[in-house]
């Protein structure tokens, strides 16, 4: 997969990440939201279904006891004090009465100048109760009574008195009875809401209510209770402000996760790393050429890199990458591991020949690379001088520790190179500190041969320079016969570039050192 498509990979990774918590704290704000107005709502209609019940006990209670009394004395001083004794302990009910084919005789609390037609009762419960709902009584306006009566003594309840004592407004309540008669209600109410309830809880939303309904354990009555959807709403966003805060967080937690892990996966350390451990490197090898016999006399290791998606990454890329991230010397180390690997025949047929190896600063500063260069050279069955150490000048600049590294390797025999010569910014004071082989002249000055430039000027001093310190050239990136003429006039010794051969893999050196070198000495070869 390319970078691109693996970078918008875990973009949309890590918006889902994001978005994932965020959506599920809104789903469980709506949730909670719903379940809280669900709680308030059971817990006004079971208050409500438990103050009915007591009600209806005291009814029951109280009429038991009027009962006792005999219904001739009924409506007598006696018998309303009597009457009065017995609803002072029931504080659900107003007062007492007695009624006589369908009217009002008298009350414990109001005095009936004369009868009061109540018409035919509104309900029959299923224990024989007769009930006339919201009645209103002479000489008080205003108020209203449920009145209850069996054998002619009665009950009078304030029918609000059941609703209202609970706390929220704006929930209205429904009592009914089993043939969905109203016994008392508050607030709004909607015939239709009964229409799916068949005697079992039941909760549901119409356009504008949440509403739940509940039976009471008689099924003798049930109990309606809506809450306007505003309110669920409010309940929601109140929920909201808990749960979305902490979804915002998680999502970012996440997003943040998979941005890690996406920099971890895409970043070029992690591959190198990887690339390291799977081995995906390569060695191509670009030939060194004698300018005045064109023979070979040694090549240059240069290595490659192919992702496993076969997408080739040039050193130019990941070195200078490898060299940040403190990985150069584990790089160093398989190039060296592939050289010893490969060049045991080409060393072995040509024993003069010499590999050049590319050494970075830190390579340079350890004590480990000599070890390293002597085993390679061993498992290759040849010699120190077989190997070209090239240094850049900038591996050079810290010169206590590379000078110790390099000076010894040099005395054991292996040469050493420097590098891209000219192209630092370094002093040249180096050039006396160091014991070197070879200056390799850089591509920019080489490509300036031929033109009347600065930089021709500058690679001719750059020559003189070299014969001047006795150091052997060796001129990179020939690409023309032109440049190899003038390099030759010159006095060059060395060259490798296009123009001889581009780097190629270990076989195809050994055939082309073999072509060039066993062809009789001397005679010029075509370029
Ligand atoms: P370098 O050491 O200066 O290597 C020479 C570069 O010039 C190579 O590029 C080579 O392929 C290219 N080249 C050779 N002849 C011609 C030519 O005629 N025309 C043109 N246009 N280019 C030519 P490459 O292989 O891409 O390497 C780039 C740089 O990467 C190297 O520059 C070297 O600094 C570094 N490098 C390559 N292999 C290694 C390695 O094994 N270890 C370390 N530390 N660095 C390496
Ligand atoms: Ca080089
Ligand atoms: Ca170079």
């Amino acid at each position: 997969m390319d970078r691109k498509r693996v970078v918008l990979g875990f973009f949309a990774l890590g918006c889902m990440a994001f978005m994932l918590p965020v959506a599920l704290s809104i789903v469980l704000s709506r949730h909670e939201g719903l379940s809280q107005a669900q709680t308030r709502l059971d817990e006004l209609s079971t208050d409500v279904l438990r103050r009915s019940k007591i009600t209806r006990l005291q009814i029951d209670t109280a009429i038991a006891a009027m009962e006792r009394i005999p219904i001739a004395e009924a409506c007598t001083d006696a018998s309303l004090q009597r009457m009065r004794e017995v609803v002072a302990d029931l504080n659900y009910l107003q007062g007492l009465g007695y009624l006589r084919d369908g009217k009002l005789l008298c009350t414990t609390f109001v005095q009936l100048a004369a009868p009061l037609e109540l018409g035919p009762p509104h309900r029959v419960t299923l224990s024989g109760i007769f009930s006339w709902s919201a009645q209103e009584l002479p000489g008080m306006p205003g108020a209203r009574f449920n009145i209850n009566s069996r054998n002619g003594h009665a009950a009078l309840i304030s029918p609000s008195l059941v609703l209202d004592t609970l706390p929220d407004p704006s929930v209205s309540l429904v009592h009914l009875d089993r043939n969905g008669v109203l016994v008392r209600s508050r607030g709004v109410y909607r015939r239709e809401w009964l229409a799916g309830y068949s005697g079992k809880v039941r909760t549901f939303s119409d356009d504008a209510y949440f509403v739940t309904i509940h039976p009471a354990d008689n099924l003798d009555t049930e109990v309606i209770a809506a809450m306007p959807l505003t309110g669920v709403d409010a309940l929601v966003r109140s929920a909201a402000l808990r749960f979305v805060p902490v979804g915002l967080i998680l999502g970012g937690v996440l997003a943040g996760l998979v941005a890690w892990a996406a920099r971890h996966h895409v970043s070029l350390k992690a591959h190198l790393r990887r690339a390291l451990r799977r081995r995906e490197f390569f060695l191509l090898y670009q030939p060194v050429i004698e300018l005045r016999t064109r023979r070979c006399v040694g090549a240059e290791a240069l290595i490659r890199w192919k992702r496993p998606s076969g997408k080739p990454i040039g050193p130019a890329v990941f070195i200078p990458e490898a060299e940040k991230h403190g990985l150069i010397q584990h790089v160093t180390a398989q190039v060296m591991d592939m050289v010893a690997e490969e060049s045991k025949a080409l060393i072995q047929r040509h024993p003069e020949i010499h590999i050049a190896i590319n050494f970075s600063a830190d390579d340079l500063h350890s004590d480990q690379t000599e070890a390293r260069l002597r085993a390679l050279v061993a498992a290759t069955g040849g010699a120190s001088h077989n190997i070209v150490i090239e240094a850049t000048e900038r591996g050079l600049i810290a010169p206590d520790k590379a000078q110790g590294v390099l000076m010894s390797m040099r005395a054991k025999g292996f040469k050493v190179a420097i590098d891209d010569f000219g192209t630092g910014n370094s002093s040249l004071s180096y050039l006396a500190t160091y014991d070197l082989d070879y200056l390799k002249i850089d591509k920019s000055f080489i490509d300036a041969l031929g033109r009347d430039t600065p930089g021709s000027r500058v690679a001719f001093h750059i020559v003189e320079m070299a014969k001047t310190l006795r150091l052997q050239m060796v001129a990179e990136g020939v690409e023309t016969q032109e440049q190899h003429d003038i390099l030759a006039e010159r006095g060059v010794q060395f060259a490798q570039g296009w123009l001889y051969a581009k780097p190629m893999p270990m076989e195809a050196l050994l055939a082309f050192v073999g072509g060039r070198n066993d062809d009789a000495a001397g005679d010029p070869l075509p370029a």
